[in-house]
């Protein structure tokens, strides 16, 4: 049995974080999570505390990085300056997607996901569409990428959902893959089925999930292959959703429909299913997502670098959604900042405060996405919980001062300074123990650019 003693606690269902918690697990979960009242004084049965690790900060549940691109790490600080838009950004994306094999993506995903554990992020989505060699040719192993992903968050210390994604058309007009994409595809649903089904790690930190990249890559009338696979195997399916106007313009000229109304006509939507982005639905949208229970999963400091706009997240959320929350193109790594901005650009848009408190956005970056990745036992400091723990430190210059509760408006991930996951301290007094995570990510990312 590991024993921790943290300073504060954020526990399940509580508007404010809890002082002086005992923390107990065996073989990865959690089997006591005891307040010891009194300021300190241990509780009647709880009698030794001297073998307990203390944590002094505020200790939180595992974060879930709900949607991430790895292999994006590698354009952080090169597409900021100058013009351009999603779609500009996105040729820089495939120059790097164009040189990738698995060895680099291995590298690059490895360093990446260490980066995550750093940031107190204990599980993350890979919507993964990077499937083949050049020119869509499959490698040996047509999963090889695939198992890149696996082996680089089992050096990280994290848990992975692959979501595997079906990347088969260049628009919704049906265009073909050309150029870069054409690594991506895999002829059309039933093919990548056929490769998905061919993959299934064993390993105990990772689970598969599906994605649909979007309705310009999926046709219509294969939506609901990938849909009934997620289905048929109880997988969690995610889908990025109008994340710009132009996908919503291309979908009506072609399908006299929104995007949001073509997945829900072809069996997408869901309990199971996680809209990403979802930032620019209509009214009918809002509501087919919330009915159906839709999750939505924002990424803020994305979108605002990709000037995507700002989704209405409250109206979503009121609707039936649950939020979770993405780092996305890892022009960040920061689920504090992903989780206040949703908050702070409710602000900006409707020039009115208060739209989600401090436990609303804990229960968006860390149980809510883990429940979009497949991982319903994650996120909850809770007796039978897997044990994740994540202390954010309280005396750092940002942080100083701040009362817990307001650690989601005040802390970055830079004041995370212990992060355990499954039991296993992955990073300790804020640094990874087994990844020198600015080398490698320095080193990755000039394998890929040089
Ligand atoms: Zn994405």
């Amino acid at each position: 049995m590991t024993r921790w003693l943290a300073e504060y606690a954020w526990l399940p269902d509580h508007a404010e974080p809890t002082p002086d918690v005992l923390i107990e697990a065996t073989d990865g979960r959690l089997t006591a999570v005891t307040p010891l009242a009194g300021g300190g004084s241990p509780a009647a049965g709880v009698e030794v505390l001297g073998d307990a690790t203390r944590l002094p900060g505020l200790t939180l549940p595992g974060l879930a990085d709900a949607h991430s691109h790895a292999f994006h790490r590698a354009l952080r600080g090169r597409t900021h300056d100058g013009r351009g838009d999603f779609w500009s950004w996105r040729d820089l994306m495939y120059a790097v997607a164009a040189r990738l094999d698995p060895d680099s993506y291995l590298a690059l995903a490895r360093a990446a996901y260490a980066e995550m554990a750093l940031a107190g992020i204990t599980c993350v989505g890979e919507f993964h569409y990077l499937h083949h060699g050049p020119g869509g040719t499959p490698y040996d192993d047509p999963n090889a990428m695939s198992a890149a992903l696996v082996e680089a968050a089992a050096h990280a210390g994290i848990r992975l959902t692959v979501l595997d994604a079906a990347y088969l058309t260049a628009g919704v007009d049906g265009a073909e893959l050309v150029g870069p994409q054409r690594r991506f595809g895999d002829g059309d649903a039933l093919r990548w089925a056929e490769r998905v089904d061919a993959f299934r790690p064993a390993d105990e930190h990772v689970r598969l999930g599906a994605a649909i990249h979007s309705v310009r890559a999926v046709p219509a009338e294969q939506l609901a292959t990938v849909a009934g696979w997620a289905d048929r195997h109880g997988l969690p399916l995610h889908v990025h959703l109008s994340e710009q106007p132009a996908e919503n313009d291309a979908c009506r000229a072609v399908h006299g429909c929104t995007p949001t109304r073509l997945l829900a006509d072809h069996g997408v939507l869901g309990r199971h299913t996680t809209a990403v982005h979802a930032t620019h639905p209509t009214a009918a949208d809002v509501a087919l997502l919330g009915d159906s229970r839709t999750g939505v999963c924002l990424c803020p400091t994305t979108e605002r670098e990709l000037a995507d706009g700002i989704g209405p997240a409250r109206r979503m959320a009121e609707a039936g959604s649950p939020l979770s929350l993405g780092s996305d193109s890892h022009a960040v790594v920061d689920l504090f900042e992903e989780a206040r901005a949703v908050e702070l650009d409710e602000r900006l848009r409707t020039r009115k405060r208060g739209h989600f408190g401090a436990a609303d956005l804990v229960t968006a970056a860390t149980v809510t996405g883990h429940a979009a990745l497949g991982w319903g036992d994650a996120g909850r400091l809770a007796v039978g919980d897997r044990a994740d723990l994540v202390t954010v430190r309280l005396d750092s210059a940002r942080t100083a001062g701040v009362p817990p509760v307001g650690v989601f408006f005040a802390a970055t991930a830079a004041d995370v300074t212990h992060v355990v996951v499954d039991g296993r301290t992955v990073v300790a007094d804020g640094r990874h123990l087994t990844v020198d995570v600015p080398t490698e990510l320095r080193d990755s990312i000039a394998a890929v650019l040089s």
